[in-house]
């Protein structure tokens, strides 16, 4: 699992790796940590924001939409520039929902879901206008008496528990017992329930898993769920006019993970355009995706504070760690531990020249951003990046945990 220049992971192929110094936004790194003006930071490109949506339009077929989900990096900015690149946001709390909407997304092309969302979520929800996927049948009723008591129509979609799994998803989130979504054999009463409380009915979103590389998997899952949203449209109280048909796209964080085809994915979504443009005329058809469109524009640069050697094994300590990047130090729901792409930002002209280990400044063997990783020989003041993060970096960590200052995030 060594990684070195000779033999870049794919995810280091995108980047320009000419000079000493790796470039973000065209900005040598030190340049940029200088401007920054402390470690650790998250770094992400714009550029690369913008080709990633651009390339992926190309494979999409017209018909369907492009819809960012804002949990994968809600930072304003970079959600502000999302805005102008996607059709729509997909928020699970209203504290996202108010980082979409002052991002300057029209309200009916935000929807939100989520389990648990309050009273006083929905209520916000109500009262932005924005699409609220209901999750239970109990939050069908509440959302119903928040919309009576603010005198306005409420928008729902019903978020349906697939009966069949995605699999090869890194997170299975749909299919078998779930906290997410109603179980598709419960949506018709849930439907005559949403006629009878007088609720604006849209559509249903139906996602089975994220973080899935596998084309044939997710374009058997495309098909499922076009079968699955036919079938529960034919018992809907109106017409459908928004379907989400989930995401669930993948990037390679290993370096035995090969990069999603997009060919049989594009097609698969080309079939199910076709399908659905013939029975449900009118529907917004819907793609959402977060790490996929985010993930592989971003890094995690932290500062080498020390270098040091325990019995043979060398070890490189940052002033970063797993309170700001967790899912890099294998603990944000994997499986098994392996590295994210690293490399010496500040020595990217450099062969592999040591085995090291590179660790966070946490009083916890839990704090590895990289097991015996083969590097250029790195000193004190060096910069580490971690690639691939992009989405669910700092948002998705424990910054409180001992008591470190939060990383700073630029978008260049
Ligand atoms: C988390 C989530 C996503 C985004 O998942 P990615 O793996 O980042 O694409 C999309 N839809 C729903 C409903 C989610 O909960």
């Amino acid at each position: 699992m060594t990684l070195t220049l000779d033999a870049p992971h794919p995810a280091l192929a995108a980047w320009d790796r000419s000079g000493p110094e790796l470039l973000v936004g065209g900005v040598p790194l030190s340049r940029l940590a200088a401007r920054v003006g402390s470690t650790p930071f998250f770094a992400y490109d714009r550029e690369k924001l913008t080709a990633r949506v651009g390339r992926l339009r190309r494979f999409l077929p017209e018909a369907i939409h492009l819809h960012y989900a804002v949990k994968a990096n809600p930072m304003p900015a970079l959600v502000a520039h999302m805005a102008g690149l996607v059709d729509g946001f997909d928020v699970a709390s209203a504290g996202e929902m108010a980082t979409a909407l002052d991002a300057g997304m029209a309200p009916q092309h935000v929807s939100f879901a989520g389990p648990g969302k309050t009273d006083a979520e929905l209520r916000r929800a109500v009262a932005a206008g924005i699409v609220v996927e209901a999750e239970s049948e109990g939050e069908v009723r509440r959302l119903a008496a928040q919309a009576a008591a603010l005198g306005l129509s409420a928008t729902v979609v019903v978020r349906v528990n697939p009966d069949f799994a995605l699999k090869g998803s890194g997170m299975k989130m749909g299919g078998g017992p779930q906290q997410f979504g109603v179980d598709a054999e419960r949506v018709p009463a849930l439907l005559r329930l949403i006629g009878d409380l007088s609720l604006d009915f849209a559509g249903f979103h139906i996602f089975a898993g994220s973080q899935n590389l596998r084309a044939d998997q997710l374009a058997l899952a495309q098909e499922r769920t076009v079968d699955l949203a036919l079938r529960l449209a034919g018992q809907a109280p109106g017409p459908v006019r928004h379907l989400n048909l989930g995401g669930g796209f993948g990037i390679p964080y290993f370096p035995d993970d090969r990069p999603l085809d997009l060919g049989p994915v594009a097609d698969s979504l080309a079939r199910a355009a076709l399908r659905l443009g013939e029975r449900l005329p009118g529907a917004r058809l819907i793609l959402e995706l977060g790490r996929y469109l985010v993930g592989e524009a971003g890094v995690y640069v932290c500062r080498v504070v020390d270098r040091k050697e325990s019995r043979g094994q060398v070890f490189l300590v940052t002033d970063g760690g797993l309170h700001h990047h967790l899912a890099a130090s294998g603990n944000f729901g994997q499986v098994i531990r392996r590295n994210y792409p690293l490399a010496i930002g500040t020595r990217m002209d450099r062969p592999a020249e040591e085995t090291a280990s590179v660790v966070g400044c946490l009083c916890t063997p839990l704090d590895l951003l990289g097991d015996r990783c083969a590097l250029p020989r790195a000193e004190v003041g060096d910069l580490l990046v971690v690639f691939q993060s992009g989405a669910y970096g700092t948002t998705a960590s424990p910054a409180a945990f001992l008591g470190h200052p939060p990383p700073a995030e630029v978008l260049v």
